[in-house]
């Protein structure tokens, strides 16, 4: 019963945060970093962080790729193609970002978070006995109020 619960309980945290990473991608970000971004904070949190950050411009969102648009026909092409695939256009081939460049591409996004993990860390570090209590207290009640639902459905 417990251990059901518990399941239930992770399958969809899981299944939000993908939801979260899945949402995420379609607006051009980095799906698996906001999926973990999800996972560990919270979905709610994540989801949130996600409406309230700026969208990424499309320029960025192909870097973010390894590509970027053709500067003759604008079509996406790799990041270090000297030959455009579209339209037969010679390109100055660009290096590849390293994926510490791919964070400073979005910085606002980077410091949101770090900011972000520092209040949480900062809030949890003296509070965390209370934190701990009202946590349980919280799932106790859950738990009481599906052990009624199932009770409930038992009959
Ligand atoms: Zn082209």
């Amino acid at each position: 019963m417990l251990t059901s619960f518990v399941l239930f309980y992770l399958v969809s945290w899981i299944g939000l945060s993908i939801a979260i990473g899945v949402a995420a991608s379609a607006v051009g970000r980095d799906g698996v970093g906001w999926f973990l971004i999800a996972a560990i904070t919270s979905p709610l949190v994540a989801a949130i962080l996600l409406l309230v950050l700026p969208r990424p411009t499309s320029e960025s969102a192909l870097r973010r790729q390894g590509r970027r648009a053709c500067p003759f026909c604008a079509e996406p092409i790799r990041m270090e193609a000297k030959l455009c695939p579209h339209c037969r256009s010679e390109v100055p081939a660009l290096e590849r970002l390293t994926p510490w460049q791919q964070a400073l591409e979005r910085p606002g996004e980077v410091i949101v978070v770090l900011g972000f993990v520092g209040i949480v860390v900062g809030l949890t570090l003296p509070t965390r006995d209370r934190l701990v209590q009202s946590w349980s207290q919280l799932e106790q009640s859950a738990f009481e109020i599906m052990e009624r639902l199932v009770a409930r459905f038992d009959q």
